[in-house]
């Protein structure tokens, strides 16, 4: 029988038997699967401070210091805690410009849990999204995807593209717990792609999990149609692999004959479907740079490297130290450990099911990395150009020094026609969870926090703009009072 240890070389955590299921809520409580051996000091400051941080900040939390923040939850990307290995992996990593040890050992990670022979490094996601569409988009295509994230649909925009978002119908609302709410509507893809063939659409993506509403799990079932599709229709098909392990951890968790699979199997089959695939490394590598573009067909890639020499650098290690492709390999092979993510995932939950069970009104079920509180219920005396986002967030700042970030009608900006504010489905405020980084004590005082200010919400006062920048105004912009 396998003791389950660790070897103390080779590719990471080896998988567990089938049907090993850790479970963190078993004995009542979450105990992180690791142990604390470097500690980051953080700067407890008091209310009356909090109140002057914000005002010299103008209310935008953006412009706060990080050392100001108690318990910061703005993003997940790139604000992870690496593992001791990936920190022995930065010491050893490989410096040479060409031909790098560290580039074969992200290459050997790659092709190991994806199944993708060819990996083109990258200083982060984006990069890889602009090396792809630069090689295959041409003005007026259509890409398709779940649903687009931020930079994804920007890049196809530069490249002169057409970003379509095919999400289920499920994906659109808020409430209902459909365990797949990241599914695409395979139905509308097979129109499109019988409408418009190969010509009109260069390839087909599917984000797994799809951020954009809220961390949203696809299933193998939903990607295999996929797959089908674009087989059918001479299209390829690439995974924006962000999330690709939490997206596996739920298939196996909530989809019919896959319970209780090793995830990398899982993962496995997912990318077997794919005929390539972007990477933020920054989110499950557990790495706090860096991604790749990974692929299979070697033509394509002697296109792709092309432009990657000229936008990212040399092949083999573009635009990354050869430390850092140390720390994403390594760091690849534990995101797909069960361990880490029978923990991550019912950590995102257990701050979610805290919140539910209180009443507060969040975005269901709570997704793989973040969850959303629903300002426009939480403050319904708040009309969207009274930004109940933004005042709700800047509340759970002064509560307890909590950053989360509004993704309501501050980000939506203005549409570009009528110069009226955009009307986004949903005022929320996005909590997101770093890999490794909080215990569960943080998230009781982020839920605690949550409360006290859902205790006193009919008090809590609207905001207005004292400066508001013409384009990306979220990060910039001035609030106050209103
Ligand atoms: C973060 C992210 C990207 C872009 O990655 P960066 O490393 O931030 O450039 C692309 N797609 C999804 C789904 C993401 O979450």
């Amino acid at each position: 029988m396998s003791t389950g240890r660790q070897a103390p070389s080779g590719p990471g955590p080896q998988p567990r038997p089938a049907g090993h299921t850790p479970d963190p809520y078993a004995a009542g409580h979450l105990a992180e699967p690791y142990r604390i051996k470097v500690v980051e000091p953080v700067r407890t400051t008091t209310r009356e401070q909090r109140r002057a941080l914000l005002e010299a900040a103008g209310y935008n939390l953006f412009l706060l210091r990080s050392e100001d923040v108690a318990i910061d939850l703005l993003t997940d990307s790139g604000t992870g805690a690496m593992s001791d290995r990936q920190w022995a992996g930065l010491m050893v990593g490989d410096e040479a410009y060409a031909g790098s040890r560290s580039f074969y050992a992200l290459k050997a990670a790659v092709e190991d849990l994806f199944g993708m022979p060819h990996v083109i490094p990258t200083h982060q996601g984006r990069a890889a999204e602009n090396v792809l569409f630069t090689t295959l988009v041409r003005p007026g295509q259509t890409v398709p995807n779940n649903m687009h994230f931020d930079t994804t649909r920007a890049h196809v925009q530069h490249k002169g593209g057409r970003p379509l978002d095919l999400v289920c119908p499920e994906g659109r609302r808020a409430m209902g717990d459909y365990p797949f709410k990241g599914n695409v509507d395979v139905e509308a893809l097979e129109a499109l792609l019988a409408r418009e063939g190969p010509e009109g659409v260069p390839l087909v993506m599917v984000t797994v999990t799809s951020n954009t509403n809220g961390g949203q799990p696809v299933s193998l079932a939903n990607l295999t149609a996929v797959s089908e599709c674009c087989r059918r229709h001479g299209v390829p098909l690439f995974i924006d692999a962000c999330r690709f392990a939490e997206n596996a951890w739920f298939i196996r968790e909530r989809e019919p004959g896959q319970q209780g699979r090793p995830v990398r199997d899982v993962v496995r089959d997912m990318f077997a479907l794919a005929d390539g695939c972007t990477m933020s490394a920054k989110k499950d590598g557990l790495a706090n740079i860096g991604g790749f573009l990974a692929m299979r067909d070697p033509e394509l890639y002697r296109q792709a490297v092309a432009w990657a020499v000229l936008f990212e650098g040399f092949p083999t290690y573009g635009g990354l130290a050869g430390r850092d492709l140390e720390a994403i390999a390594r760091g690849l092979y534990e995101a797909a450990s069960e361990d880490y993510l029978a923990h991550r995932v019912g950590q995102v939950r257990y701050l979610g099911e805290r919140l539910r069970s209180a009443g507060v009104p969040i975005v269901e079920p709570v997704g793989g990395h973040a969850v959303y509180l629903d300002a426009g219920r939480f403050l319904p005396h708040l009309p969207p150009e009274r930004f109940p986002g933004q005042a709700l967030a800047v509340e759970l700042y002064l509560e307890a020094g909590v950053r989360g970030v509004e993704v309501g009608t501050v980000l939506a900006g203005r549409d570009p026609e009528t110069g009226e504010h955009a009307r986004p489905p949903m005022e929320l405020v996005r909590l997101a969870v770093p890999r490794r980084v909080y215990t569960r004590a943080h998230l009781d005082a982020v839920a605690d926090a949550v409360l006290a200010v859902f205790a006193r919400r009919d008090g809590v006062r609207g905001m207005k703009f004292t400066y508001e920048p013409p384009v990306l105004r979220h990060f910039t912009a001035g609030f106050d009072w209103a």
